[in-house]
């Protein structure tokens, strides 16, 4: 028999993040905390939990790690996206709690565009990334940046699950960060909250009320029911999950967004994640380095520094930056010089390595892993729901124990640049049947060296993936 996962974390009284990481550790392969394990899994980790449970003599190097663990390092605001269907409600949540969490520190005070902001809430700051959509997060995430700590889902209660509500799901499990599904537009009389619970079951988001670990909410961005509790459910989230960062660690941050503006020059929106951001900092981003010129927060007011969790908008680089890039600071101008000089040289060092690795196959490097578990990561876009679950039904059959098919996405329709930048960041191939990609998607495939391929014959699509398994595809450069 198999146990699901968040079952096990509850009898276990683990929370689910927890239990994903203790699978992670022992090299376990699941979709998602609603993934069923083998028994001998559920046995193993039983044993190590009750281990880990009995009482013993805490070390003096344990206790000092504790004490960097909560004492040292301060709790931060939560950064959070908002995704979903289009037309869902994601611009009109923000709006509201924009409109209504924001307080202008000056009356008639207009708050600046600076890629988030933050929202004052009865349990404390909430930072709301302000570009709302899956397509912004996955930038940033391609380039391996990590921006929001939890995704909200917004999906309207007239119009229940939709294509890209379930591409959002599959960005917030790739990026395995915690989701709250708002089920929005609960004024219409068409609202049918129920169906939406339902259908979320058919993505593996079992919701709370259903015994699940899915936290839903029922609001109207219209009139604004609900914002309240969704706020509290987000500031319960970070409580459980203790977001910290060190104001007094090194500084680091992450481009939200960038752009050129005609008299100011570079404007560079930065979510600052560690340390401290300082006016007359030097900044190293990518290949190139600037030094903190002016920066204002979210409020449109010049400030001097910024620490955790607070964006920020910076004029001092001379390029601009892409976002998703990772900043860090150097101590003065030669140290900048010489981190990027560094970086360029690796960059085309690996460019050398690259090049000689070109010549073997994915065979020998699966001939390596001969024993081990296989996955493959698939996107599956067909051109009807009848072959997308005829595609999947076959594929279900094919699961064993270390035979490993993991479908991240699976649409209708042709492939988006969206689906590149999420097969990037997980390896994943895109299958697509009876759908061509557009050329800008299927050059973006090229640039980002994800393999998209059309087939016309579903057996010929799970040829494809029986020789993905076997390592037999050749990497297309
Ligand atoms: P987005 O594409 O997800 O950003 O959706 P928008 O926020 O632009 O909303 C799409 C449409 O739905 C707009 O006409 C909104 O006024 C409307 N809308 C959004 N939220 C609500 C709501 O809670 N109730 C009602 N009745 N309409 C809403």
């Amino acid at each position: 028999s198999k146990v699901r996962i968040y079952t096990l974390a509850k009898e276990l009284g683990l929370d689910n993040q927890k239990m994903l990481d203790v699978l992670n550790d022992l090299g376990v392969n699941y979709k998602s905390a609603s993934s069923t394990i083998d028994d001998d899994i559920v046995e193993l980790i039983r044993a190590m939990v009750a281990e880990e449970q009995a009482p013993k003599q805490p070390t003096k190097k344990e206790d000092a790690a504790k004490a960097e663990d909560d004492g040292g390092i301060p709790l931060r605001a939560p950064v959070v996206t908002i995704m979903g269907h289009v037309d869902h409600g994601k611009t009109s949540l923000l709006d509201y709690i924009r409109k209504t969490k924001v307080a202008a520190k000056e009356a008639g005070g207009i708050t600046q565009h600076v890629g988030a902001f933050e929202a004052k809430t009865s349990r404390g700051k909430i930072v709301f990334i302000d570009t709302p959509g899956h397509e912004a997060f996955t930038s940033i995430r391609a380039r391996g940046a990590k921006v929001a700590d939890i995704a909200i889902i917004v999906v309207a209660a007239d119009d229940s699950i939709m294509p890209q509500t379930r591409e959002a799901v599959a960005h917030a499990k790739a990026a395995n960060i915690p989701l709250i599904v708002a089920i929005n537009k609960m004024d219409l009389p068409g609202a049918d909250p129920q169906k939406v619970k339902n259908d979320l079951m058919a993505l593996g988001l079992v919701p709370e009320e259903f015994g699940g670990q899915t936290i839903t909410a029922e609001i109207s961005a219209k009139t604004g029911a609900g914002v309240e509790e969704l706020l509290e459910y987000i500031s319960l989230i970070a409580e459980l999950e203790e977001f910290r960062a060190d104001p007094n660690g090194e500084f680091k941050g992450v481009v939200v967004e960038a752009k050129v503006d005609k008299q100011a020059g570079v404007l560079t929106n930065i979510m600052v994640q560690e340390g401290q951001l300082n006016v007359s900092d030097f900044l190293v981003v990518g290949e190139n380095y600037g030094k903190v010129k002016a920066m204002v927060d979210s409020y449109g007011e010049r400030i001097k520094k910024a620490g955790p969790s607070t964006p920020v908008q910076i004029l001092g680089f001379s390029e601009v930056p892409q976002s998703g890039e990772m900043v860090v600071s150097a101590k003065n101008e030669h140290e900048a010089r010489e981190i990027v000089a560094k970086r360029v040289s690796e960059r085309r060092e690996a460019e050398e390595a690259a090049s000689t690795r070109r010549k073997f196959s994915l065979n020998d490097v699966f001939g390596a892993l001969e024993g081990e578990t296989r996955e493959v990561n698939l996107i599956l876009r067909a051109d009807t729901q009848g072959s997308l679950e005829a595609i999947q039904g076959i594929l279900a059959r094919k699961k064993t124990d270390d035979l490993n098919i993991n479908v991240m996405l699976a649409g209708i329709g042709a492939p988006s640049e969206s689906d590149v930048l999420l097969a990037s960041t997980a390896s994943a191939t895109i299958l697509c049947f009876n759908v061509t990609a557009a050329p800008p998607v299927k050059k973006a495939g090229e640039q980002k060296g994800v393999d998209v391929k059309t087939f016309r014959i579903i057996y010929e699509l799970i040829d494809e993936v029986d020789r993905l398994l076997k390592g037999e595809v050749e990497p297309v450069y």
